[in-house]
């Protein structure tokens, strides 16, 4: 049996690379400042959908939401062999929280019709590792976090192995299916030389500057990204951007690591029972 399989792709900033200039005045980050890049785990995600594709057929769709720039991310799952690619892009999308996110990502995959979608496990910026498990309570679907590998996938039943940390789980389910993807899950394929020179050529509409013919002919070549805004999407405005995220942001603290020295503990039973009290005094733990 073949399926359909959408993965989630979230461009983000290179937070490998931070320097003085990463973050503006106000302590929001200064995205310009920093290369963006294909989120880490999104590729171990997207590396899970091809290999599926691999084996039983299907297609491979990445949707990333995001500035017109997340097109860059999209022509890169192109490279590496997704068949499909959208980019959710509208002004009214800034300043979601995460609820919003997955909100605005729930009405793109439901048009999609996925019988399983994969998430990474969590976004190097943001962190949360939210936008998964509250995009499968959204389209209403069953979720299995933390996957590490595809035990078994036959008609419509999944068995897959999670890792919980100090252990695994094998869990089976129907589909269809949300899964978060680890970074032990698999290593990446690289983009592929005939690939790339399929998809070179591939724009959204916003990047051909709206250019009908132009647009018309890369449809045509089957190479135009899909450019999907609120308004194609039916969003309930409620549930976007400012007014959609309860999330609301106090402070913005700037933490600065700074040793303060070393001690050496000695690997007593006293120096251990030391070395809590004193971390309990700290407040460092308790
Ligand atoms: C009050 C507030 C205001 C914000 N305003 C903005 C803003 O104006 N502009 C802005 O860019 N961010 C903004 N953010 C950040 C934004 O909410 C998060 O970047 C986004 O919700 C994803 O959360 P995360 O990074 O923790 O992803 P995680 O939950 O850690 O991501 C898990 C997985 O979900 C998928 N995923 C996550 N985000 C996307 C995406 N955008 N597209 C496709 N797949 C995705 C990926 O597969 C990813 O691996 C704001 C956050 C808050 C709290």
């Amino acid at each position: 049996m073949a399926y359909n399989c959408v993965v989630l792709i979230k461009q983000v900033p290179d937070t490998k690379r931070i320097t003085g200039q990463a973050m503006n005045e106000d302590g929001t980050v200064n995205r310009a400042a920093l290369p963006a890049i294909f989120n880490p785990e999104d590729l171990n995600a997207l590396e899970m959908a091809l290999q599926i594709k691999d084996t039983c057929g299907g297609k491979v769709t990445a949707v990333a939401m995001g500035l017109p720039a997340a097109s860059d991310v999209l022509r890169e799952a192109l490279f590496r062999g997704a068949d499909d690619a959208v980019l959710v892009t509208d002004r009214r999308c800034a300043a979601s929280d995460t609820l919003a996110t997955s909100y605005i990502l729930s009405c793109a995959v439901k048009k999609l019709k996925a019988d399983i979608v994969l998430c990474g496990r969590q976004a190097i910026d943001g962190d949360t590792a939210q936008v998964g498990p509250q995009l499968a309570e959204k389209l209403g679907i069953t979720q299995i976090t933390y996957v590490e590998e595809i035990k078994e996938l036959k008609d419509d039943e999944i068995s897959v192995k999670r890792n919980t940390g100090n252990g695994w789980q094998q869990v089976k389910t129907k589909l269809p299916v949300l899964l978060t993807v680890i970074d032990e899950a698999n290593t990446p394929r690289v983009a592929g030389a005939k690939m790339l020179m399929k998809n070179k050529k591939a724009r959204t509409p916003a990047e051909l500057e709206g250019d009908a013919g132009k647009i018309k002919e890369l449809e045509q070549k089957g190479l135009l990204i899909k450019q999907w805004d609120l308004d194609f999407l039916e969003a309930d405005m409620q549930w976007c951007g400012r007014d959609g995220s309860p999330t609301k942001v106090h402070r913005i603290q700037s933490v600065v690591l700074a040793a303060k020295g070393t001690k050496q503990i000695e690997a007593t039973q006293d120096g251990l029972n030391d070395m809590i009290h004193e971390l309990i005094v700290d407040h460092t733990i308790g």
